[in-house]
């Protein structure tokens, strides 16, 4: 069985003592591809080094794992995203790192927070869009408690051609089942984390149980949202089988049928062919 974090922060300093250690328990637990979400132009910088060298390292932990990464700014992050935000992330695409690079994001809208003004989130998220759509990028889109808004730019975006058919993922999705039909006919992935696994997860066994399953990502978020029987540790990769053994309980079917389906839904949705 192979399983694809489609979401984990292992270049986080949560990880910085032990991350050999930490995939090679995620590739123990079958865990062989991971795609790294990007919070601000540092941390992009720094998941795109991490990916390289993961790649060129010749011996080492968890050689075996596969690693890509997304560019860009987190709604959290959107007040320091400056005038220059946009070119800075485009620049860090060359020839070198181009093949590492498979998303925009984490961009989005975060109102549960506030940690940056709602219209600088805004300004910011419009233009990661055009960016994901200019590079032919899907996107990686972090919304908390401000689904109006994100749907409107969407759907502005849309109506404007600036939207590719498939243009990625709604990351640890915690809408409605109503928000969840809506997202998926603008062509989204669902991406579902930990707090499925948690006791007040009603909305989300809905979301889940009603998705085809040909939008269904797993993703861990690592170090965040670890699940249960594991909360309160820190969150990692080798985890996954824990969010993926319960979306298979939801959905009636064995754990394997998730691992492959959800395995082959994060190579379609960042558009991963060479994935050997
Ligand atoms: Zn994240």
């Amino acid at each position: 069985m192979q399983w694809f974090d489609s979401h984990a922060h292992i270049q986080d300093s949560a990880f910085a003592s032990d991350l050999g250690t930490v995939l090679e328990r995620a590739l123990a637990a079958g865990v062989t591809r991971i795609i790294l979400p990007a919070s601000d132009h540092i941390d992009s910088q720094r998941a795109l080094s991490l990916a390289v060298r993961h790649r060129t390292q010749k011996t080492g932990a968890g050689r075996a794992i596969r690693l890509w990464t997304s560019i860009g700014c987190h709604p959290h992050e959107a007040s320091k995203y400056g005038s220059d935000g946009t070119e800075r992330l485009r620049r860090m695409i060359t020839p070198a790192s181009r093949p590492f690079i498979v998303a925009i994001g984490e961009t989005g809208l975060d109102y549960h927070y506030d940690h940056s003004p709602r219209h600088v989130q805004r300004e910011v998220f419009r233009q990661q869009l055009d960016l994901a759509y200019a590079l032919n990028l899907p996107l990686i889109i972090h919304e908390r408690e401000a689904t109006a808004d994100c749907l409107e730019i969407l759907r502005q975006q849309a109506a404007t051609g600036r939207l590719h058919a498939s243009p990625g993922v709604f990351h640890c999705f915690s809408g409605s089942p109503e928000t969840a039909v809506i997202v998926r006919k603008m062509g989204f992935f669902i991406g579902i984390d930990g707090p499925v696994t948690y006791k007040n997860a009603r909305k989300t066994l809905d979301v889940v149980h009603q998705c085809p399953p040909d939008r269904l990502l797993l993703e861990t978020d690592s170090p965040y949202l670890t699940p249960v029987p594991k909360r309160g540790q820190r969150n990692e990769p080798a985890n996954l089988p824990l969010i993926g053994q319960k979306v298979a309980e939801i959905r009636g079917v064995p754990q394997a049928e998730i691992a492959r389906l959800t395995f082959d839904n994060a190579c379609r949705a960042f558009r991963l062919t060479d994935v050997d």
